[in-house]
């Protein structure tokens, strides 16, 4: 598993207006079965956004972020539970998802701006800028 390689290109933005939006494009996984569908369209798994919250764009194994409704479930905890983006990307990514057995990882914003890059895995490609202009470019872990 920990040398999988995840061709997903993602994005999760906040406009000057406050609206949250997140894509998710992909190849799907190595080998899939033809006609697979993984996560990445699917709405709540590995793509969503909600003004209330946050914006989440997912890469992994898609089966398992499709099973915990990973993206959803990253806002529902902000919803519910009043915490911050980074505190519940943390539980999902690194309690939750891992459990399940599921890697990858989410990058995602929230309504004021606050960046979280989570993942599971060795590495994960990822970037950020900010609306100064500060910009993050990463590979593995920090
Ligand atoms: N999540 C995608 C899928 O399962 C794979 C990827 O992240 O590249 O289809």
């Amino acid at each position: 598993m920990s040398n999988e390689k995840f061709g997903t290109v993602g994005c999760a933005a906040l406009d000057q207006d406050g609206n949250l939006a997140a894509g998710t494009s992909t190849g799907g996984m190595t080998n899939k079965k033809y006609g697979r569908i993984g996560d990445s369209p699917i709405i709540g798994a590995g793509t969503y956004a909600n003004n209330k919250t946050c914006a989440i764009s997912a890469t992994g194994h898609g089966e398992y972020f499709i099973r915990g409704v990973v993206a959803y479930d990253i806002s529902a905890l902000m919803e519910y539970q009043g915490i911050s983006l980074e505190q519940a990307a943390k539980r999902v990514i690194q309690k939750k998802l891992t459990d399940m057995g599921g890697t990858g990882g989410i990058i995602g914003i929230d309504n004021k701006g606050n960046m979280v890059m989570e993942f599971n895995t060795p590495g994960m490609f990822r970037a950020s800028k900010t609306m100064k202009g500060e910009t993050l470019i990463k590979m593995y872990e920090d």
